[in-house]
């Protein structure tokens, strides 16, 4: 099976800004930010999206827990969005599961994303 796009940055076949890594995930900025901040949280094992049956309780958490960690780091209690594209129609380029974390624009300024 090819590599996906994100498999060529966690192998370091493609250069990618990493924000974090460890065994599970790793996090890297988003090549065309639509916010100061915005980050791809994608595991390490391939899954294809959320409907995928490899997307399981277990990687569930994972997410979830990276999600806190990086909203840790935010200043104050600033806020942010998780997106997670499921599917061509719903915007998914890449298909590699990835969250996206936004913060730093004023949704109610700026209008939703994108
Ligand atoms: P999707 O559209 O699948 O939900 O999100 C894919 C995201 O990957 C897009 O926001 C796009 O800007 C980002 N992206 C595409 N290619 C690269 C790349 O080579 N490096 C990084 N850091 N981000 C990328």
């Amino acid at each position: 099976m090819q590599k996906t796009l994100f498999s060529k940055i966690i192998d370091r076949e493609i250069p990618a800004q990493i924000v974090h890594e460890d065994s599970d995930v790793i996090v890297i900025k988003d090549i065309n930010p639509v916010a100061p901040i915005h980050y791809l949280i994608i595991p390490k094992t391939v899954v294809k999206d959320m409907k995928d049956p490899g997307f399981d309780a277990r990687m569930a958490a994972i997410m979830v827990k990276t999600v806190q960690y990086l909203a840790a780091q935010l200043p104050g209690d600033q806020a942010f969005n998780i997106i997670a594209n499921n599917g061509v129609a719903a915007g998914q380029s890449v298909m590699h599961l990835h969250w996206h974390f936004i913060s730093g624009r004023n949704i109610h300024e700026n209008g939703f994303l994108r």
